[in-house]
């Protein structure tokens, strides 16, 4: 039985997961009983996500920016903590519905999850915050958010203690993340001296980026152990896969890690 697959978003060319995806079907194919294949798709119309899922007679995908809030819309049924999310990175088609998940939230809990961390400064306060908030006050972490404008925050105060620079009080933060796109533009989220104050009392640093190292991670590391985006990435990636084929595989993480490689 041959299963398709593919990723949506835009822009879509510099997608790692059909690397990820395609290395894991052919290793597995035994396994799982079936063929997949896993392409890249560049969507133009939001409007048309599921349109185009069910045109292209997947099987299931990956929807990253910016449509992760535009398929948990377009879901038929919306499973786990993407219901609190209110984005979707997963879709599974079963009983020809589209059944959506974040893996987004949990793949990032997993790569963090050894430390005993208390609590967290999330900088930030778009989709990923977002899903980082919810998974770490689900797993009893508390996490702040700390945004350089107002907007988005309002979203989120319902759920969080929320701030911008204006009226933030410096506190001790176990575990600092950066998930600004700051770092797209090579700069930092915040003044270099504000951030310093922040890392010399915290544990670690994390920033969701991973293609290279951010003026984040270039500034925490003289403070404290520092984690890219790319472990987060290839867990995100592999609940995915276990998804796709419903079933547990434990050596997802390590294959799609190899196929990176
Ligand atoms: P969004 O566009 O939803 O949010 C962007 C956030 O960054 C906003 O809070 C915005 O603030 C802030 N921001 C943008 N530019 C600056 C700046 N110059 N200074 C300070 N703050 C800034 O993006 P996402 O949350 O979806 O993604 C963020 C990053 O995380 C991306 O780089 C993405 O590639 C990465 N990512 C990595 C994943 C992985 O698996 N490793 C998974 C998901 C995302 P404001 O509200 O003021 O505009």
């Amino acid at each position: 039985m041959n299963k398709q697959f593919c990723v949506f978003g835009n822009p879509i060319a510099h997608s790692l997961s059909p690397q990820m995806h395609n290395f894991a079907f052919e290793f597995l194919q035994n396994d799982i009983g079936f063929r997949g294949s896993y392409g890249r798709y560049l969507l133009k119309d939001a409007d048309n996500l599921a349109k185009s899922f069910y045109d292209l007679r997947l099987d299931g995908a990956n929807i990253t920016l910016p449509f992760k809030e535009n398929a948990f819309e377009q879901s038929d049924r919306v499973e786990g903590i993407a219901q609190k999310i209110q984005a979707v990175n997963t879709w599974v088609l079963r009983d020809k519905k589209i059944y959506g998940y974040n893996t987004d939230a949990e793949g990032f809990y997993q790569t963090i999850k050894d430390f005993n961390f208390k609590n967290a400064l999330i900088l930030g306060a778009g989709g990923s915050a977002k899903a980082i908030a919810f998974i770490l006050q689900e797993k009893k972490i508390t996490p702040t958010i700390l945004n350089r404008s107002l907007e988005r925050i309002r979203l989120l105060q319902k759920d969080f203690d929320c701030f911008t620079p204006h009226n933030f009080k410096a506190q001790q933060f176990d575990l600092i993340i950066n998930t600004t796109s700051a770092s797209l533009k090579n700069t930092l989220p915040f003044e270099k001296e504000f951030l310093q104050d922040l890392l010399c009392n915290a544990k670690y640093a994390y920033d969701l980026m991973y293609a290279k190292q951010t003026p984040f991670l270039q500034l925490a590391k003289s403070f404290v152990p520092i984690k890219d985006g790319r472990d987060m990435l290839i867990a995100q990636g592999a609940l995915a896969f276990e998804l796709f084929c419903a079933k547990k595989i434990p050596q997802a993480f390590s294959l799609m890690q190899k196929a990176l490689q």
